[in-house]
């Protein structure tokens, strides 16, 4: 079975299991604070399972892309060495939010692998969880074994401690005990050797884990106690990859149709073969894997960046580099031409990744080349490092700026300093990256409380496009700590009109009034698994009582203006531009907007001319919005409504028109097109290849913007004597200017001939030397020429001049290049010696050197102890 029929059967067995079947959510999340990607099919489902919102269909399944490269999942170090862990992978995985459970979930399972895929059930091994007598104190799943008992022999049937078979979601939350099913596909000699059951769990490559299905039936408490869940749900997840490589009967995910095209395509570019050499093998595996994770996270809208996310894939990205260096001999970017044969192999699959193909390539080869560049300069600097080194071991802190300051990866140092015979200091180099690490640590650590509740139960409803005032009720509290903030406290309420973070849009602001006129205020509103979260310095008082809550209008006008204007820019942009443009990421906040898409040159002064008339002209046509809310998602994309890459929407969706322009959108707006009353561009850049950015603003920004500018330019005129036409009496006074430099420049040089003539006469022989020492009326550069024109007319030339310039003391000494190879002198050494009278310092080669001091009075002592030193 090839690999899409693998993932359609799948799905196929869950629809008919009455599992709504929905498409991969993003990979990159937007409003989790405790993860980065989703790296587990149950991450998008994260509300449901907390209770924050209800699927409309409670069976679900799907094929989700995780990546697992930082936090509690990090398999990168492992990937390219073994055979079966990826960094990102596809998740197959069915749902049950309160519905079936444990019985349902292990009959289809098995279902599944031995009756449709069949899978042979003797190379089967199941786990269940053992119980632990720690402070959980939880006994044996025996319910799990007596259903799995119906199955599988007993035999197979094995137990597992808390590592293995008990799962959380984090710190907090949801979780509860796990059945593993593991994969036993060594050869028959191989099995009578050692019996299966001992390589279970004991990172075999051929006796692996493929699905796991957790049962969650419990919540964990920040004090770290446990409760019952109400409602009990079934998360699994079943690695699509190592599914294939059993059904194609392979003992490696890299033989498996999924990856092999892509390791032929490398072979085909690097003339190497995989399958010969171990090093070369592993380079092969890695790059396969990392072009995967990198094109899928650009498609997602996530770029390699130097920070957060886009640090992570940034370093994905390079250690492909890095392998291709070293063990391939690839000192050129090829990475990014892989991306064809991967658009091809799951374009079908995700056709985000087709229809940004252009971006992704042009992305990686830019990465690729820059690091490339790093690494050059980087084994320069190494070098540098073992040629002027003392002993043997280079000390950790060079190892560590080399990474630090240039990214030159410790492993490839290592690598290298050993080829040369050279060790380092590890432990130094440990000490500093670990100091380096807290410190990012504790700004940013953020310690929260288990929440109150005050009111149970209740689903938050937002209001906040119809009103911006309302009462409301305080449903549950918790104080949150981080080193940046201190102390604060997350509020969340029965109803809000306050507008969450989210869509680029900035959360709003505002207050909490109570009934004895008590003010609270709302300094941010942040969403957080689909809850707004109201942030406030202190807990209002009567925290049980009714509240006012009150948004700041005004600074939620000025973020709608720039909101609709957003909409208006992103139209203008595939009008005049092209359809190729898409966006790439916006903020709206209420002084500016930022808008990112793709479009592959730089804007011409016309196209944002163009730009800035087409959305002011909508502007001047006063359209009003029109709103949809709950729309269903196919039929909003009829009427035209565009949706973004890397963006997650429910089956009903909200749509913003403005006359032509329609999107897909939970923002707020203004009422009609006029409230924006004008857009102005300020600035046009490069964010990444390929991506551009643009800076503008609307309404009161923009009449700031234009008095300012209007003053800048009374003030100037009024320099310029009021004159009638400003713009020409500047043309006039830089004319002027220019003409006035140059007769400056013609006079310096008469003088300068002039002293020429002069100094001429007063060269003097010394030992056989020509010899002058003077105190000059000449800036620095005048003195230099004038020592070059001598030296060009004496020979055995030894110069010395003096000057002052604005209180300063400048010293030049010239000396002819014979004179420097005969007798051994030497310009630079010299000023560096005089400079004491001086007091000061330089330095230069040995035939033209300069100094210069803040003690003027010095010159002449300097200028007669060079005489004396000649004589
Ligand atoms: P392992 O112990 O093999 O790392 P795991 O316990 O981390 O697996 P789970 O978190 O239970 O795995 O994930 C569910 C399934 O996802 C696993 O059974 C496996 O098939 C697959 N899987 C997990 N990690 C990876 C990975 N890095 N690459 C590919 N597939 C993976
Ligand atoms: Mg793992």
């Amino acid at each position: 079975m090839n690999s899409q029929d693998i993932r359609s059967t799948f799905l196929d067995f869950f629809k008919n299991k009455k599992h709504s079947i929905v498409p991969s959510a993003p990979m990159v999340l937007k409003d989790d604070p405790t993860l980065m990607f989703v790296n587990s099919g149950m991450a998008p489902f994260k509300e449901y399972f907390l209770g924050n919102a209800q699927p409309k269909n409670n069976r679900i399944a799907d094929s989700q892309k995780c990546l697992r490269v930082s936090g509690k999942h990090n398999d990168l170090e492992e990937v390219g060495y073994d055979t079966y862990h990826h960094t990102l992978f596809e998740m197959l995985g069915n749902w049950s939010f309160g519905d079936y459970f444990k019985k349902e979930a292990i009959a289809w399972a098995w279902e599944l692998l031995t009756e449709v895929y069949k899978i042979d059930k003797d190379i089967l091994y199941v786990t269940v969880f053992e119980g632990s007598d720690d402070a959980d104190n939880l006994g044996m799943d025996t319910e799990a074994y007596d259903i799995w008992k119906e199955y599988i022999s007993e035999d197979r049937i094995l137990k597992g401690n808390k590592k293995d078979n008990f799962w959380e979601m984090g710190d907090q939350g949801p979780c509860g005990p796990c059945s593993e099913i593991h994969v036993d596909i060594r050869s028959a000699e191989e099995k009578a050797k050692v019996d299966g059951k001992s390589l279970v769990n004991e990172d075999h490559p051929q006796v692996v884990e493929i699905w796991n299905l957790v049962f969650m039936q419990y919540n964990r408490k920040a004090d770290g106690s446990l409760e019952e869940l109400p409602n009990k749900h079934i998360d699994t997840g079943m690695g699509f990859e190592r599914l294939c490589m059993v059904l194609q009967n392979k003992t490696s995910n890299y033989d498996t149709d999924v990856f092999t095209p892509l390791i032929r395509e490398i072979e085909t570019i690097t003339h190497k073969d995989y399958g010969k050499e171990d090093k070369v093998d592993v380079a092969i595996r890695v790059i396969s894997d990392h072009v995967r994770a990198v094109a899928f996270s650009i498609a997602d809208g996530q770029l390699p960046s130097n920070n957060g996310a886009g640090y992570v894939i940034r370093r994905i990205l390079r250690r492909a580099v890095r392998y291709g260096f070293t063990f391939l001999d690839k000192n050129e970017p090829f990475i990014y031409r892989l991306v064809n044969v991967l658009v091809e192999k799951m374009g079908q699959a995700f056709p985000e990744l087709k229809a940004q193909k252009q971006l992704i390539e042009n992305v990686i080869k830019e990465e690729e080349t820059s690091f490339l560049r790093t690494l050059e300069q980087g084994l320069t600097i190494l070098d540098r490092i073992v040629e002027t080194a003392k002993g043997i071991e280079i000390s950790g802190s060079k190892v560590f700026e080399l990474k630090d300051t240039y990214g030159f990866p410790e492993d490839l140092t290592d690598l290298i300093l050993r080829e040369k015979g050279f060790t380092y200091n590890k432990e130094d180099y440990k000490k500093r990256l670990e100091e380096q690490q807290s410190r990012g640590r504790k700004a940013s650590e953020l310690k929260s409380d288990d929440w109150t509740i005050l009111i149970e139960d209740e689903e938050q409803e937002f209001v906040g496009y119809d009103t911006l005032e309302t009462n409301v009720k305080i449903t549950k509290y918790r104080k949150v700590t981080s080193k940046k903030d201190g102390e604060m406290y997350q509020l969340v309420f029965n109803l809000t009109p306050f507008y969450a973070e989210g869509g680029g849009q900035v959360g709003d602001k505002g207050y909490l009034e109570d009934q004895h006129g008590d003010v609270v205020y709302i300094l941010d509103t942040k969403k957080e698994n689909n809850v707004a979260i109201h942030l406030t310095k202190n807990l209002p008082a009567n925290i049980t009582e009714k509240f006012k809550a009150t948004v700041d209008a005004k600074q939620r006008y000025r973020t709608e203006c720039n909101h609709t204007a957003t909409h208006l820019l992103h139209q203008a942009l595939r009008e005049i531009l092209g359809d190729h443009v898409e966006q790439k990421g916006s903020a709206v906040h209420s002084k500016y907007l930022r808008f990112d898409f793709s479009h592959f040159s730089k804007m011409t002064v016309e196209e944002l001319r163009d730009v800035e008339n087409f959305v002011n002209a909508r502007i001047e046509s006063k359209l009003p919005l029109q709103e949809q809310r709950n729309v269903p998602m196919e039929k909003a994309l009829e009427e035209g409504a565009m949706a973004l890459f890397g963006e997650k929407y429910g089956d009903a969706v909200r749509t913003i028109r403005f006359g032509q322009s329609i999107e897909l959108c939970g923002g707020t707006h203004v009422n009609n097109t006029a409230d924006i009353w004008h857009f102005k561009i300020v600035s046009e850049s490069a964010v990444a290849a390929g991506i551009r950015r643009i800076e503008a603003i609307t309404n009161d920004a923009v009449k700031s913007y234009f008095h300012d500018n209007n003053r800048a330019f009374f003030e100037m005129k009024d320099l310029l004597n009021n004159a009638k036409e400003p713009v020409k009496a500047l043309q006039n006074l830089q004319e002027e200017n220019t003409a006035l430099k140059k007769q400056i420049e013609q006079l310096l040089k008469d003088k300068a001939q002039n002293i020429k003539g002069q100094l001429k006469s007063e060269i003097k022989e010394i030992n056989g030397v020509n010899f002058l020492a003077k105190k000059l009326d000449l800036d620095a550069s005048g003195i230099k020429d004038l020592c070059f024109e001598l030296g060009s007319q004496f020979d055995n030339l030894f110069l010395l001049f003096g000057a002052e310039n604005n209180g300063k003391a400048i010293l030049s000494c010239y000396i002819s290049k014979n004179l420097v190879e005969s007798k051994g002198l030497n310009a630079g050494t010299i000023v560096r010696e005089l400079g004491k009278h001086i007091q000061g310092g330089g330095g230069g080669q040995p035939f033209f050197a300069t100094a210069g001091g803040k003690n003027p009075d010095g010159i002449n002592a300097a200028l007669s102890a060079v005489e004396a030193y000649l004589a």
